[in-house]
């Protein structure tokens, strides 16, 4: 008897086990564009004409490879609006004895298809994803028993189990991490080499007009859209990283420079994240590129660290701690998102530029993600509910699984510390490190107070003050309460004046 096999959006994979198994003739493989997965949250409207169109060129390979294949487009009549419906309907018009899926990336998604059987009255099976290095048991196993999740410890196991940068049983070059050496700011001088972008084709023109005409209330805009939507065009994506940037990745990873979002990150996790690329060729291209004597230690091991240590880690946290991480708030916070997270306008220009630079490219780097927009979000009190649904919707590679233990224990804390050591909070003089965004600034980095001052040094002082009784304890934030001991009461006292004032303006949403 036939099955019909859902491929998901971020499934688009030939190697995952529902596809290569599939009996080209006799099983229907089933892609649906539907409403409910384009706007459980407004996605940015780049992410969803990414999205549809890597979907429609991966169903036109598995044509073409003779798969039996129902693609079912936003504006087909046959269109259900969900994927539950989606299937029974092609359960109704076909005669299926099971439905298959491969194990879907989200909390949410799974719990709706463990009822699909009841409904649906025949067997859905879940398929292995082989896509990833680690399974969440194996997270789980590792976690059991330990006061404390770091991910290098983590990392230290998936390089020894995967022999990656290793040299017998131990790290190549004698150090697990070279963090130390990562984190350069840029020169002014510096050339990064241009980002690599595509020609739309009919089926991306399609799309985004589209997308234009349905979507046009979400976030962002479609001008320059630049994605590859091919594994092939991907591969190329990544062949030039590997040529062009990863040499300088780790030095500049943690640089920020206005007007240049790309630098010399890598632009991937899109491709991975939907399946365009797998994690594993692209940890043996870094490896290989580092043994070829193409990249120096430091930018190769930071890399792989990105996608063999934090990619996989997270991905282990989040089948962990679901589905309390979703709520956790340690901080009690719950200062709604003000109106310049959509907008862009604001005076503070490291805000500025990167909201701007996520509403152009559905995209900004790590830096960008964590020390500017999630350490401003995390000072001002932000609800953390409200934070999570922006970074789901703003960023074209952003799923649950990723983006959640990022944005709840990376950058919120609101897991109170399982994942992260310590808060990453930063005043503007990090910020102004790694930058030059302060040039340019209607605030003054240098101002402590006044109504001149940069905001995240007195917000910055505001929250140490304020959560004392949390954190003081932490070894790792011994040294800013001793700072903080020092400081005369005065000048403590004239901070948290300016920052409630600040606080108050985002509450009324007045301009800051
Ligand atoms: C608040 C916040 C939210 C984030 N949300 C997402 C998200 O929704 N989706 C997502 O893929 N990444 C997310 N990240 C991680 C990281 O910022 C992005 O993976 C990265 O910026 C993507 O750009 P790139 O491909 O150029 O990455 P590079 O800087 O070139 O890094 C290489 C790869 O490493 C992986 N990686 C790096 N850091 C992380 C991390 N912290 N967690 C998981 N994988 C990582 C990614 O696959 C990335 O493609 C988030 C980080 C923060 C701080
Ligand atoms: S002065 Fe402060 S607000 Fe302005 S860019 Fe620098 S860090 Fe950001």
């Amino acid at each position: 008897m036939a099955a019909l096999i859902l491929v998901l959006g971020d499934q688009l994979t030939h190697t995952l086990p529902a596809i290569s198994d599939a009996r080209k003739t006799v099983d229907t493989l089933l892609l649906a564009e539907v409403r409910e997965e384009a706007t459980y949250v407004n996605h940015h409207k780049k992410k969803i004409a990414f999205l549809f169109s890597a979907m429609r060129h991966f169903a036109a390979e598995l044509k073409a490879n003779n798969y039996t294949v129902s693609y079912i487009k936003y504006d087909d009549e046959n269109n259900q609006g969900s994927l539950l419906e989606q299937v029974k309907l092609a359960c109704a018009k076909g005669d299926f004895s099971e439905v298959r899926v491969t194990m879907p990336g989200e909390y949410r998604l799974l719990k709706s298809m463990q009822q699909w059987e009841h409904v649906l009255g025949c067997p859905v099976i879940f398929c292995q994803d082989n896509r990833f290095l680690s399974t969440p048991d194996e997270f789980s196993a590792w976690a059991e028993g330990r006061k404390q999740l770091r991910m290098e410890f983590f990392y230290r196991q998936m390089r020894r189990k995967h022999h990656v940068l290793m040299d017998g049983d131990n790290p190549q070059g004698g150090k697990w991490n070279y963090d130390a050496q990562n984190r350069e700011p840029m020169p002014a001088t510096q050339q990064v080499p241009k980002h690599t972008t595509f020609k739309t084709d009919k089926i991306t023109d399609e799309v985004i007009r589209l997308v234009d005409d349905v979507f046009s209330d979400h976030f962002g805009h479609l001008d320059n859209f630049y994605f590859a939507v091919t594994r092939d065009d991907a591969l190329g994506v990544l062949d030039i990283f590997l040529q062009e940037r990863l040499p300088h990745f780790g030095k500049f990873q943690d640089a920020m420079v206005e007007g240049q979002p790309w630098l010399y990150h890598s632009h991937i996790a899109f491709y991975l994240n939907c399946g365009l690329l797998t994690a594993k060729e692209v940890i043996m291209a870094a490896e290989q590129a580092y043994c070829a004597g193409q990249v120096p230690l430091n930018s190769a091991e930071g890399f792989i660290r990105q996608i063999l240590g934090w990619r996989e880690y997270v991905r282990g946290y989040y089948w962990h701690f679901m589905p309390a991480l979703k709520h956790d708030n340690y901080f009690n916070n719950s200062r709604t998102l003000p109106d310049f997270y959509w907008h862009g306008r604001t005076n503070m220009n490291c805000m500025r530029q990167c909201i701007k630079e996520t509403k152009d490219n559905a995209y900004a780097h790590h830096i960008q993600r964590l020390m500017v927009l999630g350490n401003f979000s995390l000072l001002t009190e932000l609800s953390p509910q409200e934070v999570q649904d922006w970074y789901l919707l703003v960023y074209a590679d952003a799923y649950e699984w990723v983006e959640l233990p990022n944005v709840a224990g990376m950058i919120l804390y609101s897991d109170g510390g399982n994942l992260a050591s310590k808060p990453y909070v930063a005043s503007g003089s990090y910020i102004n490190k790694m930058s030059n965004y302060c040039k340019n600034c209607g605030y003054q980095v240098s101002k402590k107070t006044g109504p001149k001052a940069c905001p995240f040094n007195y917000l910055y002082w505001h929250f140490i003050d304020k959560h004392k009784e949390k954190l003081s304890n932490n070894p790792r934030m011994a040294l800013i309460y001793k700072t903080y001991g020092r400081m005369k009461n005065e000048n403590i006292d004239a901070m948290k004046q300016d920052a409630e004032i600040f606080l108050s303006k985002l509450t009324h949403n007045e301009e800051v």
